[in-house]
């Protein structure tokens, strides 16, 4: 069973994953991370970026972060392309990883943008993170020493929290740790029932 993790910039998926990670027969692939990876390690999707953005893309055979974020930065059209470039790759390695972990119970899918990259669409259930909007920009200034105006931007190109709400089964209010961790468990319980129907 594959459990989509998403929430806006800086909601708390990371932390919530690792949350899930610790109990047994739980594993997570986070499609954030594989996507970063895989822009540096598949053909496909270097060939289609140097296509779309051109030779600049890449510099000594590695992505050229700096030269693409400012291609897509306050750019939404180019953010799509780029998206649609790479997560269509990161969906077939995903395929990959799930059947070296069929044993396991679930699989939480993390990803910051699960509905944008229509990410949706593989999922057998759904769970949002959310935190207040404030809450979310202070934490990722301070992760990621970044500007208000950067982390604003990101997020957004986000859909918005409605929208996500609305299309998922699970929401997790990502205030204190401690509240956290009680709807973590209390989620873990109903999706080890519904894993063991699944198959
Ligand atoms: P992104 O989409 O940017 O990858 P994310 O949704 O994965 O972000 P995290 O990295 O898990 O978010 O959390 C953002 C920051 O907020 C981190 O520095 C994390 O330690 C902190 N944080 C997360 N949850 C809490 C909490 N309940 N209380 C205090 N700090 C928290």
């Amino acid at each position: 069973m594959v459990v989509g993790l998403t929430g806006g910039i800086g909601s708390g998926k990371t932390t919530i994953a690792a949350l899930f990670d610790e109990f047994e027969n739980v594993v997570i692939y986070n499609a954030d991370v594989e996507a970063k990876q895989l822009m540096n390690s598949s053909s496909a999707i270097k060939s289609k970026i140097i296509e779309q953005f051109g030779e600049k893309s890449f510099l000594n055979n590695q992505l050229n972060n700096s030269y693409l974020a400012s291609l897509v930065f306050n750019n939404k059209r180019k953010l799509d392309v780029l998206t649609s470039i790479v997560h269509p790759e990161v969906k077939k390695h995903f395929q990959y990883f799930k059947n070296l972990h069929v044993k396991k119970e679930y699989i939480i899918y993390e990803n910051a943008i699960l509905f944008e990259s229509k990410s949706n669409l593989i999922c057998d259930t759904i769970i949002t993170v959310f935190t207040p909007l404030d809450v979310r920009i202070k934490r990722t200034m301070l992760r990621d020493h970044s500007s208000r105006e950067e982390v604003e931007f990101r997020i957004n190109n986000q859909c918005s929290e409605n929208s996500k709400h609305l299309q998922s089964n699970y929401i997790i209010h990502n205030n204190t740790k401690e509240l956290t961790q009680s709807q973590v468990r209390r989620i873990h319980n109903i999706l080890t029932k519904k894993a063991a129907k699944f198959d």
